[in-house]
């Protein structure tokens, strides 16, 4: 395991097979009367957030909770940030408290790795603009391989609004890792430019949209837009909606949340069986503790610390 959970680029098929592992033995557990794990008692975790966040920060809470660590939350509004403090400022006053990993969403690409050269706390990127999102990646690939087993030579589709979805960068990496057949789909627009260097296909259409196994959509995310992307949302609905009609009935439903309902899901695939949206925010709780365990208390973390600091893994 690395020092920090920057990327999915930063695991090898081993180190997220070792994390669902972990996960899986978390969520044994949690079935017992009394769910507290005393592992990280009388460690600090920082969750600081500068971005909106419902599922994210609540399930790293959580998460770190039920490992008996001390959780402060910090959120960017209300703090000094709002008198002009900057993030390394920020990162540096808040590690003086000595926290032991720092949960990190900011809007801006690459900020996660800047904070891990700030402090000597393991960072972990809960979502860093529309880079990485790795906790999501992961919690994704659990949920499919409960549902799914293996994932080897599975198809899974990622629909919509790719260009600025840091979850469809982490999830391209994470299924592929896992011996996934990943297809991206959406509006050209909305497509960037060489994804395929991340070794998925593309489709402009949902005509080829039956081979998949998986059908995950993804949210506009229209707090990333500075321009127009597509004509309209009705022609965007017309042509890239998941509804009844188009998943037929053994393909797999996902969504990282939150949906816009009638959006890229009409309300009835939503509410679907096939759909594994609410199975993915119980994964959620386990797998974060599974990574805060992997950074904190496993094999690594009890090693001995290198005499100079070493490069950031990113
Ligand atoms: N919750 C996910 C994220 O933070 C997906 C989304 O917001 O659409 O990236």
């Amino acid at each position: 395991m690395p020092r920090h959970l920057l990327s999915i680029a930063d695991l090898d098929r081993d180190g997220i097979e070792r994390i669902l592992a972990r996960a899986a033995s978390f969520a044994e557990a949690s079935g017992r009367e009394i769910k507290k794990l005393p592992t990280l008692r009388g460690r600090r975790v920082l969750n600081l957030f500068y971005e909106n966040s419902t599922r994210t920060r609540s399930s790293f809470e959580i998460a770190a909770k039920t490992l008996s660590a001390d959780v402060t939350n910090f959120a960017a509004s209300g703090s000094s940030v709002e008198k002009g403090e900057s993030l390394k400022d920020t990162v540096q006053t808040l590690s003086a408290y000595d926290p032991a990993a720092i949960v990190i969403r900011h809007p801006h690409a690459g900020a996660a790795a800047m904070v891990a050269r700030w402090t000597p706390a393991a960072v972990v990127n809960a979502g860093d603009g529309k880079h990485e999102h790795p906790t999501q990646a992961l919690l994704d690939v659990y949920t499919l391989t409960r549902r799914l087993g293996a994932l080897d030579g599975k198809r899974i589709w990622i629909v919509g609004d790719i260009e600025h979805s840091r979850v469809a960068r982490s999830d391209i990496l994470a299924f592929t890792k896992m011996g996934a057949h990943v297809t991206v789909c959406g509006p050209p627009t909305l497509i960037p430019r060489g994804i395929e260097a991340l070794g998925c296909d593309v489709r402009f259409t949902l005509d080829e949209l039956r081979e998949a196994d998986v059908v995950y959509a993804l949210r506009m995310q229209r707090e990333r837009m500075r321009d127009s992307y597509v004509p309209s949302l009705r022609e965007y609905v017309a042509n890239y909606q998941i509804d009844g009609r188009r998943l037929g009935p053994r393909q797999v439903l996902m969504h990282p949340g939150p949906v816009n309902r009638g959006v890229e899901l009409s309300g009835d695939v939503v509410d679907s069986p096939q759909a594994v949206i609410t199975a993915q925010v119980e994964a959620g709780v386990v797998v974060r503790m599974a990574v805060l365990y992997e950074l904190l208390a496993g094999a690594r973390a009890n090693a001995p610390e290198p005499a100079t600091p070493g490069p950031v893994l990113a």
